[in-house]
């Protein structure tokens, strides 16, 4: 049960979030190397590594040093991957938390093989983010054979549109592959989008993230994710509007008749979007309503004059409430955001439950 103090909080279903592993592994046909970065897009890194360990990945991604101390101090002991280049301060770190790098830079490549540590490089095919350019990988001819990586690796652009850019950004990885002195055993291109669209991976491992967390690429998929992630909060306040009095700062919303105002305990600063004021659709007791002025820092009032209900009840901002619901993509759209913008928004002041996994193992 919920105990009543808490006024808003994250709920993850790990059983839903194993299944979706489970259902990109078997698409990919090939080992997975989950992405945790960023809290595991907000839904808690530790948690949800420990539970898909359960599909024995090949290791996991991660985007700062500290996400990697944080799975290391929690007992994982697979492979953890730094997607983000490294800078040298950084070496040390991620050589005692045994973190491998992805580096393009020949400095810092250069740098690194000092420690003969695994590495893995990173092949800018068309993203222009990170890595050494696929026009460039002659350059390291010579500092690659010193100590080669364990791994090469790409990162397309525009999976989720299942365009030619795909292939283009594939064809350029095969023209930087036939530069290596000696190709890697471990080569990986897609994330979850392209594994979504195309299936069976042409790579070694395949790099999922939010698919896993419940939220498809859209665009007509092959498979398609079992939603992960609730967010939930009580109603704190409830009262009677007068017609023609406004609710919450700056006056945008005025009451057209009288109306049964309830405030919900959750604001922006938990990451409930103040692009959702008077947008946003709140699920009460499983009927939509919607929210009445401007989301505030920790409260939201919604418009539940036609849905009974009392102080202490749930509401449900995204997830399903009775036969009605409200998904990441949805909320997001309304937003005019992005899903993953919106998932890791979700601030470190909700708590986060988790519905167990055991059922799913
Ligand atoms: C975040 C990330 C992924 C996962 O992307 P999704 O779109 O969430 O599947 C894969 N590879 C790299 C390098 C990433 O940074």
């Amino acid at each position: 049960m919920h105990s009543l103090i808490t006024r808003a909080w994250v709920e993850i279903d790990l059983g839903a979030l194993l299944r979706n592993g489970a259902k990109m592994a078997a698409h990919a046909g090939v080992p997975l190397l989950p992405m945790v970065k960023a809290d595991a897009y907000g839904l808690g890194a530790v948690r949800v590594a420990r539970a898909l360990e359960q599909l024995d990945p090949w290791g996991f991604g991660i985007a700062t040093i500290a996400e990697g101390e944080e799975l290391r101090a929690a007992g994982i002991t697979r492979p953890i991957v730094i997607f983000t280049p490294i800078l040298p301060a950084d070496f040390d770190a991620a050589l005692r938390a045994d973190i491998m790098p992805t580096l393009g830079d020949r400095a810092s490549i250069e740098h690194w093989i000092v420690s003969k540590r695994p590495w893995q490089l990173a092949i800018d095919t068309g993203m222009n983010r990170a890595g050494v350019s696929w026009t460039d990988v002659d350059s390291l001819r010579d500092v690659l054979p010193l100590c080669p990586p364990a791994g090469v690796y790409t990162h397309f652009h525009s999976a989720e549109l299942n365009d030619a850019s795909r292939d283009e950004q594939e064809r350029r990885f095969d023209a930087a592959l036939a530069k290596l002195p000696v190709r890697p055993a471990l080569v990986h291109a897609d994330n979850g989008a392209a594994v979504e669209h195309r299936g069976h991976s042409r790579w070694s491992i395949a790099r999922p993230g939010v698919f896993l967390y419940g939220v498809s690429s859209g665009h007509s998929p092959q498979i398609v994710p079992e939603p992960v992630a609730s967010l939930r909060a009580r109603i704190v306040d409830l009262h009677t509007v007068p017609s023609g009095d406004s609710v919450s700062y700056d006056a945008t919303y005025t009451a057209s008749g009288e109306r049964r105002i309830a405030t919900l305990g959750i604001g922006y600063a938990d990451g409930y979007r103040r692009a959702l004021s008077n947008r946003g659709i709140v699920l009460v007791h499983g009927r939509r309503v919607p929210v009445a002025g401007l989301v505030t820092m920790d409260m939201t009032m919604i418009d539940v004059t036609d849905v009974p209900c009392g102080i202490g009840d749930v509401a449900t901002l995204i997830g399903a409430d009775g036969n009605d619901r409200l998904t990441v993509a949805e909320v997001a759209g309304v937003a005019e955001m992005s899903p993953y913008e919106l998932l890791t928004g979700l601030r470190g002041r909700l708590p986060r439950r988790y519905l167990d996994d055991e059922a799913a193992a």
